[in-house]
């Protein structure tokens, strides 16, 4: 708030009486009045800068130190009224609805159809590698036929009767400013000033039907379970408006063997006591099919073999690694042959 010039604002000097306060604001509300191809910044900082100057506390805090205290920021009067105390015969206006009558005209806001969001379910594979997956989505959608424009094929057009053509309906609202013209884009036409002679038989002029479309999604790989996926655009389509978005929320089924952890998998390889007493070769499935990893002699339980580049590639963070945790499998039972071995193994300090 500080450093704004509030007179500079309305085109004053310093010490300008309240009439000439008035009388500029008038004039510029008009001038910038966003309705009229004003500038509507503009007309907030003039009314921000009327609403200190027209209160002789604010003004007199304002001429002081610059800027106003306390009251809410200077600005935020939009809900409330305030008065013209003096002249005018004491005419109040309603500034809501003032502003009211210059923001609420449509035209500006564009409508937007609504969102759509659907769970899909990924193997573990697919998750990890990424995938296109197809969806049959019943919704809202643009008309194939007409494009969203609801003509008939190489129909006329024809002068909209309710605005003439103009698109726009004016309707006129009178305040302590003067009578504003407010506009809004007229309803037969929605705002284009014409309409088709003939209107599309598949959609019944409306731009949009409701059917299935199918929707494919590219899935990146190394998603994650419980991430979601947002297609813009992909949403319910409205007449005359921008389609709302699809939002896509992946669920990955657990993989038997390997877990996920970020871009790197980890997997239990059991193996044989004389494995890890003699090292051994063994095949493992990764994710990219059967791989063999050699088990050094004397690796312990726990130990964790790192196979380089066999885990998950992502698209933003390269490739992770497979992390082997080796599991000793001691044998529950013995023979009395492979007891005597042992014993024969103790004796010689193992
Ligand atoms: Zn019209
Ligand atoms: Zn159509």
């Amino acid at each position: 708030m500080s450093g704004k010039d509030y007179y500079k604002i309305l085109e004053l000097e310093k010490g300008a009486s309240k009439e000439d306060i008035k009388k500029s604001f008038r004039r510029l509300a008009h001038k910038y009045h966003p309705d009229k191809g004003g500038d509507e910044a503009k007309f907030k900082e003039l009314s921000e800068a009327y609403s200190i100057l027209s209160d002789d506390k604010k003004r007199a805090e304002y001429d002081t130190y610059g800027q106003t205290f306390g009251g809410g920021a200077p600005g935020g009067f939009g809900q409330g009224g305030f008065g013209f105390g003096d002249g005018e015969g004491g005419i109040e206006f309603d500034l809501g609805d003032i502003f009211g009558a210059f923001t609420g005209g449509r035209g500006r806001r564009v409508s937007r159809g609504s969102d759509i969001s659907v769970d899909i379910t990924l193997s573990f594979e697919e998750a990890a590698f990424g995938v296109d997956r197809k969806l049959i989505i019943t919704k809202q959608g643009t008309c194939k036929e007409c494009k969203g424009s609801g003509a008939r094929k190489d129909t006329t057009y024809i002068t909209c009767d309710k605005c003439n053509g103009k698109g726009k309906i004016h309707d006129v609202k009178k305040s302590i400013l003067g009578s504003f013209a407010t506009v809004r884009d007229c309803d037969k036409c929605i705002g284009k000033g014409e309409m088709p002679k003939e209107t599309c038989k598949n959609c019944k002029g409306s731009g949009v039907l409701r059917a299935p479309e199918e929707i494919t999604v590219k899935i990146p790989s190394g998603i994650e379970n419980g991430e979601m996926i947002r297609l813009s655009g992909y949403g319910e389509a409205i007449t005359s408006g921008i389609a709302g978005d699809l939002y896509v929320r992946v669920h990955v089924t657990p993989h038997k063997e390997l877990k996920k952890e970020g871009i790197n998998l980890r997997m239990d390889l059991n193996i044989k006591l004389t494995d890890a007493l003699l090292g051994a070769e063994h095949t493992i499935n990764s994710l990219e099919g059967e791989l063999k990893v050699k088990v050094p002699a004397g690796v312990s339980s726990g130990e964790i073999l790192r196979l380089k580049g066999k885990g998950i590639s992502s698209h933003n963070q390269g490739k992770g690694d497979l992390l082997v945790r080796i599991v000793i499998k001691t044998p529950e039972k013995l023979s009395r042959k492979a007891k005597k071995l042992i014993e024969d193994l103790k004796n010689e300090g193992v």
